[in-house]
């Protein structure tokens, strides 16, 4: 599952326990993706990849990658998306490989052509390489012809805007080697582990990088690239930042989060963010494959984390994360040295600096830092609605703040912007974070037979991305499994047994019983009768009442039935009450049935949801009545957009602007 809502409500968490398992890390997929096909290009064999990370931005550099494969006369069109990591790399290789009739051109999303190439474009283009800009001058989307190159004059290259500059050419450099190629960094090289990442790899892919400190790197003659035949990438340091600070923000656990797939022998930079984590209050054990994580003694003692002043030029990425835990500390944090934040998927200083102001930080941002000072400790804290910027960072970062102490959720947009790195963030999130019941947010929509409850709730929990309880099938499976094991529906202590020893799965629209797909079975006429016979047997509701329950889970839960509001979630802040005439949920149900190809009548169908109406309002366990509180949503004349509509507003007011507290 990932969430591809329009928003998600991240609700206020509390603790963290478990384990995670790290997706791959991006910047190691994507080179490991480009040396492999180079190999391949230069006639060695394919390179086993173990672990790559399946995301956005892979998707991109796979994709072109198999285009270039393809014989064609014409000019090749490569579309990267927003993958600086695919950009940066097949440009230059393209550029000083050449060999397509027609050339190339490469281009991606309107951010992409916002982000500077033109350091990169400049160094080529002395080299001999023939690049034109079609759009901005110094900007995507280029066109790339044949080179005549010229290796003999040292390449300068500059490396304060981004250290991708010069990962690109060392990648694609020893493609031509025929001779020493030299190249001078100009300016103060910055995010030098990134390079340091890309020397390690092409070592792994046979090419010796020679490096005279972080000034002159050497390609000796007669590189040539030769495959590792199998080559493991490593989880991605950066999205390890996230679970490391939550070591740090989970007062409560009392067991330690572990996290596998990056620790001690990691070749990222980006793992030296647990040195900063550490300083404001996170106790990090190291083991060569995975971290330990947990709260210090001394900030549990103090409740904050420590402030601190930091020149973060060796993690810009796992940096970000740093800026949200400065929200939980006991002064003014400053992270120094981040220009290059200005040049990533967005603004990242200014974006974080207007979302961090939305929660209640004081910001004061610079060309190359930005200053936090946190809220105030439980009153400062609001609840905001965090734009993301199509920025997988801001939004796994903007998560971090659900831990704050004032209770409020977290509104995140366009949650699904994670995939660029982590399309399962926020499920492996949920996974290892705990909160009290209370504050995960329940929906709860009762009302009689055939109006509609299913599919509105289903829809609804879609939009916010909850999960979703149907409690009528719980009754039916009741009945359906009863009949099965030949229990007489009279007998309600056989019955109730059977309904303590159910195992449900719910899986989409599908449920099964025991392993078994019935979910055809349950539906029918026949099976909605048994069921509004057991439900009416107060002891099978009690054995499925802490079952009801256990569906509260993050991020939050949708609930139909007739009971959800009045006895099983009665502190549910959204509750309501779905109506619609009798004649009209009869039309319905026929409708639903005659499109199935089962015959039906439309007088018996009425007749017989009415018994069911007056059984399910006229027992003693559980009436079907509307709460007290509920909100009436009569629907007889809506269209099923309109009720979802409706409902989302409602929520909406009560999440987004009024209360956000109370959720
Ligand atoms: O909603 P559905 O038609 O699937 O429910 C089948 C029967 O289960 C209802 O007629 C009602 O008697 C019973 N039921 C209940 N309490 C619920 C949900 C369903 O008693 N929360």
């Amino acid at each position: 599952m990932m969430f591809d809502t329009a928003f998600l409500d991240v609700p206020p968490l509390q603790a963290v326990t478990g384990t995670v398992r790290l997706p791959g890390s991006k910047s190691i997929s994507n080179r490991v993706l480009l040396l492999a096909a180079l190999c391949e290009m230069a006639g060695d064999e394919p390179t086993q990849i173990h672990d790559l990370l399946d995301s956005d931005d892979t998707r991109v550099m796979i994709a072109a990658l198999a285009q270039l494969k393809e014989n064609s006369n014409a000019t090749k069109k490569l579309f990267l998306g927003n993958a600086g990591t695919a950009m940066r790399p097949l440009t230059a290789a393209l550029a000083l490989r050449g060999g397509q009739v027609g050339g190339y051109e490469l281009s991606g999303v309107p951010r992409m052509h916002e982000r500077p190439i033109g350091d990169l474009v400049d160094a080529l283009r002395l080299l001999g390489c023939d690049i034109q800009y079609l759009g901005n001058e110094g900007f995507p989307p280029l066109k790339i012809g044949e080179p005549k190159l010229k290796l003999d004059a040292p390449i300068q290259v500059r490396g304060d805007v981004s250290s991708q500059f010069l990962t690109a050419l060392l990648l694609a450099l020893p493609l031509v080697a025929m001779q020493d190629i030299h190249v001078d960094v100009v300016g103060e090289l910055i995010s030098k582990p990134y390079i340091d990442i890309t020397i390690k790899l092409l070592a792994r892919f046979g090419v010796t990088v020679q490096q005279q400190g972080w000034s002159r790197f050497t390609i000796p003659a007669g590189s040539k690239y030769t495959s590792p035949k199998e080559i493991y990438v490593e989880a991605d340091a950066s999205s390890a930042s996230y679970f490391v600070a939550l070591g740090g923000l989970a007062a409560m656990a009392d067991k330690p989060l572990q996290i596998l797939g990056v620790g001690a022998d990691s070749i990222q930079g980006d793992i030296k963010f647990i040195e900063a984590a550490a300083q404001m209050g996170v106790q990090v054990k190291s083991e060569a494959n995975s971290l330990t994580v947990w709260r210090a003694e001394w900030s549990k003692a103090t409740g904050f984390l420590k402030a601190i002043d930091l020149d973060c030029n060796h993690i810009p990425d796992a940096a970000m994360t740093l800026a949200v835990m400065a929200l939980y500390a006991d002064g003014t944090t400053t992270l120094r040295n981040i220009a290059s934040w200005r040049v990533k998927e967005t603004d990242r200083i200014a974006a974080m600096a207007i979302e961090l102001r939305k929660l209640g930080a004081t910001i004061e941002e610079g060309a190359d830092f930005i200053r936090i000072t946190p809220p105030a400790s439980h009153t400062g804290w609001r609840f905001a609605s965090i734009h993301t910027y199509d920025d997988h960072r801001m939004a796994m970062c903007a998560s971090l703040a659900a831990f704050n102490p004032a209770g409020v959720p977290v509104r995140i947009e366009d949650p699904k912007c994670v995939a660029k790195t982590f399309p399962d963030y926020f499920e492996a999130l949920f996974s290892v974070a705990q909160t009290d019941a209370k504050n995960i947010p329940v929906i709860c929509i009762d009302g009689p037979t055939a109006s509609g409850k299913g599919t509105l709730a289903s829809l609804v929990a879609k939009q916010l991305g909850y999960h979703y309880l149907d409690s009528g099938a719980l009754y039916r499976l009741v009945g359906f499994a009863a009949k099965q094991a030949g229990a007489s529906l009279d007998d309600e202590a056989a019955v109730a047994t059977i309904a303590s020893q159910i195992l449900v799965d719910f899986d989409g629209d599908r449920v099964s019983l025991d392993g078994i797909d019935v979910s055809d079975d349950i539906r029918s006429e026949a099976s909605g009768m048994l069921a509004s016979k057991v439900s009416a047997y107060p002891s099978v509701r009690e054995a499925l009442f802490n079952l009801q329950l256990d569906f509260r889970r993050l991020p939050g839960l949708v609930a139909d039935g007739r009971d959800m509001g009045t006895v099983i979630f009665p502190e549910a802040p959204l509750k309501v009450f779905l109506t619609a005439s009798a004649a009209t949920r009869a039309d319905r149900r026929y409708k639903q049935l005659i499109s199935k190809g089962i015959s039906a009548n439309i007088e018996g169908l009425r007749a017989d949801l009415e018994a069911r109406d007056a059984r399910d309002q006229s027992r003693s366990a559980a009436p079907l009545v509307a709460a007290k509180d509920a909100l009436q949503l009569d629907n007889s004349n809506l269209t099923i957009e309109g009720s979802v509509t409706q409902v989302l507003e409602w929520w909406n007011k009560l999440s987004g602007g009024d209360a956000p507290s109370q959720l």
